[in-house]
């Protein structure tokens, strides 16, 4: 272990989740002598969770996001609006283009918060007949469809390699209940599909039986093992050929590592980065890797993302000022699935240890879920 660093210049790369909290909790553990910087190509932070509520028009656009600048400023957080191109670990240069600044960026420490890529190319058809809404403009697109949608088989779905099923069946959840208000579900087939079993997305036979009956309940079909591998205007195969038609269809596609760490020599077969418990890039010194853009098995998720960019900064604000790294993070899948309002359905699962999911449903899941947002943006806004 090395001595204190008497100034450190630490850059934060990403305005999500991770880079977010990163950034915050760097900011209360590190003196004013030491410099933070959060660089993201958007001034932006968009609180994804909200997007199935968004597409299905309960709530609008304003209400999923918040000026990242004027909150990270008031943090003593330098923030730089700009694209990450290139990291030079050796030199320790971060390239940046498209905003305010361009040019190369020197650090001492580095955290890496960028994400994942949405890998749409790998799904022949994707771009020109599939819905998704991973972002914002994709979910108002998506509402549109919806909103014009009157009858015939809907499908919503993940791809093979795609690893967020929470917002597949929210979605699922949300137009049954939107048909109903209509007086149209009768009119209206829904299927969601999965390139997986049920028990691998929800952790266990328990939390599949729970979600299997809260489907049947609504009359939304499931077609597991199922992955899509290519679309047309009005169906969908999969890898063997198998083939479901559809009106309207909505997919989350392939997640890929980001782009920007490409080059970095410390990255899976499918781009995320190798990190160990500490959160520390394996293979290089000084850096830290957090949220979506990490090698970690299952879903990818805002709250991993949360307590990884809390063991990172912890972690790296000893390394700054000469203490060991103990911070340990531990690979915890919780989520809530939001029944549309109605009812919830909480699973939560240690995914390094070999035990039974904790599982729980009823309303109070579903208005926690939203609770946590508003907590969430008074903590951080
Ligand atoms: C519709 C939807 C519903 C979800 N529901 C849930 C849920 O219920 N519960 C849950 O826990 N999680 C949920 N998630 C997942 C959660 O949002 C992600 O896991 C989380 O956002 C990951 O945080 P992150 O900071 O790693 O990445 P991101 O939030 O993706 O942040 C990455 C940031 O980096 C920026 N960036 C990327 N590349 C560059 C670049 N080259 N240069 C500059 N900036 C760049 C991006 O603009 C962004 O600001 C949901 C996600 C979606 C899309």
């Amino acid at each position: 272990m090395r001595g204190a660093f008497e100034m450190a210049k630490v850059l934060v790369l990403g305005g999500g989740f991770g880079g977010v909290v990163a950034a915050e909790r760097l900011a209360e553990q590190l003196g004013d002598e030491h410099q933070i910087t959060l660089v993201s190509r958007s001034r932006e932070f968009v609180f994804y969770p909200a997007l199935v509520r968004l597409a299905f028009g309960k709530c609008q656009k304003e209400d999923v996001s918040f000026n990242l600048r004027d909150t990270m400023l008031s943090r003593r957080v330098n923030f730089v609006e700009a694209e990450v191109a290139h990291i030079d670990p050796f030199e320790r240069k971060v390239s940046i283009a498209h905003g305010q600044v361009e040019g190369k960026l020197s650090y001492d420490y580095l955290i890496f918060a960028l994400g994942r890529r949405l890998a749409t190319e790998q799904i022949s058809g994707f771009y020109e007949h599939a819905h998704h809404l991973l972002n914002v403009d994709k979910a108002l697109k998506f509402r549109k469809a919806i909103e014009q949608f009157e009858e015939g088989r809907v499908v919503l779905g993940q791809c093979s390699g795609a690893r967020l099923p929470v917002p597949v069946y929210e979605s699922a959840f949300a137009l049954a209940r939107l048909c109903e208000e209509r007086g149209e579900r009768d009119r209206v087939r829904i299927t969601v599909v999965s390139p997986n079993t049920l028990e691998s997305e929800v952790g266990g036979v328990r939390g599949a039986a729970a979600l299997k009956r809260a489907l049947d309940a609504k009359h939304i079909e499931l077609l597991t093992n199922f992955p899509i591998q290519s679309v047309t205007q009005n169906s969908a195969t999969t890898e063997t050929g198998d083939t479901i038609n559809f009106e309207l269809l909505m997919l989350v596609p392939p997640f890929r590592g980001s782009s920007a760490a490409r080059y970095m020599g410390v990255t899976d077969s499918e781009g995320y980065i190798h990190v160990n418990w500490t959160m520390r890039v394996v293979g290089h010194e000084r850096m830290y890797a957090v949220g979506d853009c990490v090698s970690f098995t299952g879903p990818k998720m805002g709250h991993m993302a949360v307590r990884q960019a809390e063991v990172a900064a912890t972690n790296l604000a000893a390394e700054i000022t000469g203490r060991e790294p103990v911070s340990r993070y531990v690979h915890e899948m919780r989520f809530v699935i939001d029944e549309a309002g109605r009812d919830g359905l909480y699973l939560q699962k240690d995914i390094w240890r070999d035990e039974p999911a904790t599982v729980r449903a009823g309303r109070f899941w579903s208005w926690a879920k939203r609770a946590q947002q508003k907590y969430w943006e008074a903590a951080h806004s």
